[in-house]
């Protein structure tokens, strides 16, 4: 029988209308759709009627099925030739696990595409209206994660972090923000540095705050943000911060500012 074949697709960060057109093709010519738990409703609705969909973000039980059952059950369905799309939140291959599975159809001789999304970083900037990179402000901009195993430190490279002339965007730091932001001080960003905290950027429900560096634990307390939430810090921000305090009545998003 035919092997099939398995398109790995930025789902983008939420609003549908960042899929690319690439996205949407494969999505329309699936047979299978394997998705994660960032993948929006709004998205999966546009997966045709029959199609078989397969949530590995969680199982009955809450946990999410381990990597190496979804690279075991996208090997299983294309050998079974069917056409699968890997629908994964952002880009895959931004902090999206997206190179393990590759490499594993690739050892399976699975053919494969790889479909880029507009990752979070770049959603939650454009959504608020602020650049990455500027002239004058910002010579470039880092992605890193600030997730850590339980029981260990962050395994980041906090003095090549802080660094005042580049943009640095954190992803999945929520839960340790009082330990990346006591590592940027000591290693020695100022403490008053801009940060905008997005929580579910792009989409309807998204929150925004502002706050300089040294405030962010307590303002992220006082948001209870619920969802996936992204930090910028550096001085792009600043210009979000500046906007905000003079934020009009049409932008109904929530603009706290911790001074
Ligand atoms: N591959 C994804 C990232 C997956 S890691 C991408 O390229 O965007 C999951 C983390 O991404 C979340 O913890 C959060 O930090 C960030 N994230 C994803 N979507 C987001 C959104 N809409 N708003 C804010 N942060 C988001």
């Amino acid at each position: 029988m035919k092997v099939g074949k398995v398109y790995l697709v930025g789902a983008g960060p939420g609003d549908p209308e960042l899929l690319t057109l690439k996205a949407i093709r494969a999505i329309g010519e699936a047979d299978a759709v394997v998705y994660d738990r960032l993948v929006p409703e709004s998205i999966l609705t546009m997966i045709r009627d029959g199609v078989t969909r397969i949530n590995v973000g969680k199982r009955a039980n809450f946990h999410p099925v381990p990597q190496a059952e979804i690279n075991e059950i996208l090997v299983r369905l294309s050998r079974a030739g069917r056409t699968v799309v890997r629908l994964k939140g952002g880009d895959p291959f931004i902090f999206g696990r997206g190179a393990e599975e590759a490499a594993e159809l690739e050892a399976a001789g699975i053919p494969y595409e790889v479909i880029p999304g507009i990752t979070a970083a770049q959603g939650c900037a454009a959504a608020a209206r602020i650049p990455l990179t500027q002239r004058g402000l910002a010579t470039g901009v880092r992605y890193v994660t600030g997730h850590r195993k339980a029981n260990e430190a962050l395994k980041l490279d906090w003095q090549s972090l802080a660094d005042p002339e580049t943009t640095l965007v954190v992803y999945m730091g929520l839960a340790n923000v009082e330990e990346i932001v006591r590592n940027l001080i000591a290693h020695g960003v100022p403490a008053g540095t801009p940060v905008l905290a997005v929580c579910q950027g792009t989409t309807a429900r998204e929150q925004r705050t502002c706050a300089q560096l040294e405030a962010l634990p307590a303002a992220m307390r006082g948001a209870a943000f619920t969802g996936p939430v992204l930090f910028i810090i550096g001085r792009v921000a600043g210009l979000a911060l500046e906007r905000s305090e003079h934020s009009n009545a049409a932008d109904t998003r929530t603009i706290s500012i911790v001074a």
